[in-house]
């Protein structure tokens, strides 16, 4: 199946860029991958996207980007892109069912993955109480007590979001100071539900076949304790899903896409917008401004080809078989 654009990901940066390129007449596929809408759509409440002055949640505002993006010719493709050749122009695109799909131009828009601890008992008893979507699965934790790990803007917003069901939350975080939002701040220290671990990091998490509780290390004394709880909600930054482009795109030391600053990676035709290159900013709104970028790129691109390929044709037969003089002359005087 080939394709004028193809763009990988479906959160407000891929769809910011099928917009666009969809309303260029140039009817772009928009591979889902798993997680459709992107990691906002974790997000209960995005506040800071200009337009929704009464708040909106993260799956409603990439729902209607989606539409927005469908009504103007966009295609989508539940599917999961499993290997990506950038070696040639069309690009290779293969997904999890076998499809191989074809691209003329590619916006790599993969976005960011929540980090894991890394510490025992996280992947044994992940979805067994060990959890990185409050939004999903918080109501299970109906009058229970969970501990929430970070202090920045995730886990905050989520941790407050929880305190809807919970009976207590406890947050755990490795210094004495948030580095969220104030307004976050403020909110989460007014909350009654919430209790404040400063300094402390988890070392483990205890049970069987569900969350028991979790081991405690105090970074300031080194003292070591056990808190019983039923969920555990890791909030430590993202890691850019970059794993389709290693080696073929050049990626800085954490781990993002390197881009030019105008969404162009050293491959003519490749553009990466969102989370998977930005590591300054990393607001929804910021990724949908990129995709916006991605977007105009890919048509400026696909005109420029155009018009090399139009050019291309207009002298390759005087080159291929020579034609008679009148002709060409007619042509050099062009
Ligand atoms: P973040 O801002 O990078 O914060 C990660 C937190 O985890 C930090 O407090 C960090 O501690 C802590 N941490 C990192 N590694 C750790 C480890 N190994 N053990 C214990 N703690 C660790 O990540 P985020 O909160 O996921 O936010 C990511 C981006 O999304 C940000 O730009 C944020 O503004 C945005 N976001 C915005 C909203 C909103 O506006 N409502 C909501 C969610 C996310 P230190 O503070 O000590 O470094």
């Amino acid at each position: 199946m080939q394709n004028k654009v193809v763009i990988i990901g479906s959160g407000p940066a891929g769809l910011t860029s099928a917009l666009y390129t969809a309303r260029a007449n140039l009817g772009p596929l928009v591979i889902r991958g798993l997680q459709p809408g992107g990691l906002i759509t974790t997000t209960n409440e995005v506040e800071n996207f200009p337009g929704f002055p009464e708040t909106v949640g993260g799956f409603e505002l990439t729902e209607r980007m989606r539409q927005q993006a469908e009504r103007f010719g966009t295609r989508f493709l539940d599917e999961l892109i499993i290997k990506a050749d950038l070696s040639q122009r069309p690009f290779a695109l293969t997904t999890d069912s076998g499809q191989t799909i074809m691209a003329e131009s590619l916006v790599i828009a993969t976005g960011a993955s929540p980090r894991k601890l890394g510490i025992p008992g996280e992947e044994r008893l992940a979805n067994r109480g060990v959890s990185y979507c409050a939004t999903c699965d918080g109501f299970f934790f109906r009058n229970k007590r969970v501990v929430v790990i970070g202090g920045g803007n995730s886990a905050l917003d989520e941790g407050l979001f929880l305190t809807r069901f919970v009976s207590e939350l406890i947050l755990v975080h490795r210094r004495d100071e948030l580095r969220a939002d104030p307004i976050l701040q403020e909110r989460a220290f007014d909350n009654p539900k919430i209790r404040f671990v400063w300094n402390t990091v988890v070392t483990e998490i205890l049970g069987e076949d569900k969350v028991m509780g979790v081991r405690l290390k105090s970074l300031k004394t080194g003292e070591e304790s056990t808190l019983p709880t039923d969920g555990v909600y890791p909030y430590i930054g993202h890691i850019p899903n970059n794993v389709l482009f290693k080696g073929q795109i050049p990626i800085d030391e954490s781990g993002y896409l390197v881009t030019d600053g105008r969404t162009r990676t050293p491959i003519p035709g490749v553009f990466a917008a969102g989370d998977v290159v930005d590591h300054v900013y990393r607001q929804a709104i910021t990724a949908a401004g990129q995709g916006c970028m991605a977007g105009m790129e890919v048509i400026w691109f696909l005109d420029e080809q155009e018009h090399f390929a139009k050019k291309a044709k207009l002298q390759m037969p005087a080159i291929q078989k020579p034609r008679p003089i009148q002709h060409a002359a007619i042509l050099q005087g062009a």
